[in-house]
Formats: C-alpha cells, structure tokens, sequence
C-alpha cells in the first residue's frame, strides 16, 4: 500500500481554520466585519477572558434567513460572491466564505438571527462546523454570534494562545482600527463586564480619534483630503510633534479596509525624515478609496494586504499629498479640540 493518502474531513478542516482563525482577535475581525458587511449600524463585541472562553457580537444588521443558516457555517459558503470575477468589482470586507466555517470548527458556536422579513427568529447551535440544534425564537432583526471554548478540540493551538490580558489587548487593537474605518456607526466594547469604549453614530473622524486614541492625539493631526479622478484619500496625518516609537499607531483604510502597506508606510514616514526623532514614526488615519478594479485583495487569507495594479501612481499620489499638507501645515493654525 502506498505511503499517501487524502486526509479525513475534520483534520482538512481544522488545518484550513487554522489560516484564517489564529487568537480571539481574528475572530473578532472576521464576526465584526461580517456585521458591517451585513450594513449593521449598531454593534457590541463582548469578550471575557480576551476572547478564549467568551466573545458575542450582537449586531443590527440584515440578518440570516431561516433556511440559510445551516448553509452559512459550511466552507467557501458565501452570499458575497457568484464567481471570480466578482473580486475585482467588490466592496463587501468578506467574501472568502471562509470565516464562520473555521470559527466553528475551532469552537463551540451559537447563532440568533433574524431578517426584517421574517416573524421569528432562528437559534442554533454549531460544533465541528454542523448545526446541532435550531429552534424558532423571538428576537430582533440583526445577528448574534456567541463563540465559547476556543481550541477546545486543538490542544496543542490552545497551548499557543497568550495570557487574557495580552489576548484582550489584540482584541482592543482589532477593535480601534474597525472603530475608526467605521466611524459612522455604533461600536461597543464590553471587556469582561466593563464598557471599554462605546462609539456613537455620526461622528465625524476626528471626534472618534478623540474618543479611541485621546486628546494628545486629536490635538496634534493635519486634516487631508484630495481627490483626483482616480484616488481619493482622507484623514488625518500627525503634525512634527506627534510620533511614536513604533508603526502601531498608522492605520490606513483601502475602500473601507483596513489594510497594512509597508512601501506606503515608509514613503509617508520619508516625508516626516527631516521633522520628527530618528527611529520616530508618524501617526496616520488614512481612507483611500479607490475603483474596485484597481486592486486585487484575494492575496492573504485574511486579508490584510492588497495588492495595486499601479502602484507606483497610488504610493505617488498619497506621498505627495502627504507631503504638501506636511509643508504648508507649518504655516496654518494647527486643529486644536478645546475638550
Ligand atoms: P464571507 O463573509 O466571506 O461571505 P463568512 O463565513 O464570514 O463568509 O459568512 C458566511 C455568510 O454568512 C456571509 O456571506 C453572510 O451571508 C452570512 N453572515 C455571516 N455573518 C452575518 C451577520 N452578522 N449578519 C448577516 N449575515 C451574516
Ligand atoms: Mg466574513
């Protein structure tokens, strides 16, 4: 007999989870970005124990029909996407299809869902990527997804997994940056019973920066916004007396994504050389918004890179932007919040 053999299902699935699902921070992101996805305007991400033993995310979004439910928690299982093409015209955050079949695969998983259609709502819950129990209750429309005993069926992963508090704080850290990718909606974050941070809707920017990363901060940016026919790009950059020891505090948005760019982070860090301490590191909120076509973001399983077709034209334009709000910021009122 030979020595190859195709593995069983479970164990395919588990290694496959195991891309897209690292800590309790990953599934934060993806369940969050599931809820933005499905146009909630009001969530709550709650957490104990940074994220292992518990997170819910209860959300105010479209919902999942009865029927799909099942469906929802299988692989590559996606209402996002109908073919490959798709990707390079899409704005929805997932469409890999991939998340809830991991997370459920890796946990013990419950869901209360319902759409604006329906009378009732569903129930279920999910182990090893099944639905093993659903019942019609009453709730309203929007999506629960509760997630118990992280890597309860992988030992050695659970093993992996850092203290609470270090846990917590990448779930702190995930949260900041959805939080100012999407500061037009309602984001609470309840950190083993304490309201950590609670966004409201309508706020501009600049109040949220306020709000998540504080005053010193809000006090020291330079607002930017330019707009050509092909790229958009608005935020706020920090002014010469603003940096950090490290790139923690660079947060930067491609059509709503957030998104990490090191040849776009060191040209921006370039322009501030002569401004800022040797070995300092600027801080920025930038949104970027581009044609869908113009990038290509099925190249990382979670999804945190893109790729350019013009990359040269898209680092370009940012820097010089960057650059010539940097300059004439010398010789403007700095934005000051009196708060
Ligand atoms: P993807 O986001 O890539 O489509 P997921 O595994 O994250 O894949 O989710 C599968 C499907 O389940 C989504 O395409 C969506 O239709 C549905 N879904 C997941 N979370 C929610 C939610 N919070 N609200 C409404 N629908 C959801
Ligand atoms: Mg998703």
């Amino acid at each position: 007999m030979g020595k190859i053999k195709v593995l069983d299902n479970m164990t395919i699935q588990k290694i496959a989870a195991g891309e897209v699902i690292e800590n309790p921070a990953s599934i934060v992101k993806e369940l969050v970005e599931n809820s933005l996805d499905a146009n909630a305007e009001n969530i709550v991400i709650e957490i104990n124990n940074g994220g292992k033993s518990y997170i819910r995310i209860t959300d105010d979004g479209d919902g999942i029909p009865k029927d799909d439910v099942s469906i929802a928690f299988k692989r590559h299982s996606t209402s996002k996407l109908n073919n490959i093409n798709d990707i390079y015209s899409i704005m929805s955050l997932g469409f890999r299809g991939e998340a809830l079949a991991s997370i459920s695969t890796v946990s013990k998983m419950e869901i209360l869902t319902k759409t604006s259609g329906s009378e009732a709502g569903v129930h279920s819950h999910i182990e090893e990527g099944e639905v093993i129990s659903s019942d019609i209750v009453g709730c309203p429309k929007g999506t629960t997804m509760i997630v118990k005993d992280l890597f309860y069926n992988l030992p050695v992963r659970k093993k992996f997994l850092k203290s609470d508090i270090s846990e917590g704080n990448q779930i702190n850290d995930i949260i900041t940056k959805l939080v100012l990718g999407n500061y037009e909606k309602s984001i609470k974050f309840i950190r083993d019973g304490k309201t950590i941070l609670h966004t409201s809707k309508n706020k501009d920017l600049l109040d949220t920066i306020y709000t998540v990363l504080g005053k010193d901060f809000a006090n020291n940016l330079i607002q930017i916004d330019y707009k050509d026919s092909y790229i958009r790009i608005n935020g706020f950059i920090s002014n010469n007396n603003l940096y950090r020891g490290n790139r923690g505090h660079q947060y930067m948005y491609i059509n709503g994504r957030s998104i990490v760019n090191s040849a776009i982070s060191k040209s921006i860090e370039n322009k501030y050389k002569s401004l800022i301490p040797i070995n300092r590191f600027p801080i920025f909120v930038l949104n970027i918004d581009i044609a869908p076509g113009e990038i290509d973001v099925n190249i990382h399983p979670t999804k945190q890179e893109v790729k350019f077709i013009n990359k040269d034209r898209v680092i370009g334009t940012i820097t010089n932007c960057i650059e010539r709000y940097l300059l004439s910021s010398c010789s403007i009122p700095q934005i000051s919040m009196n708060k």
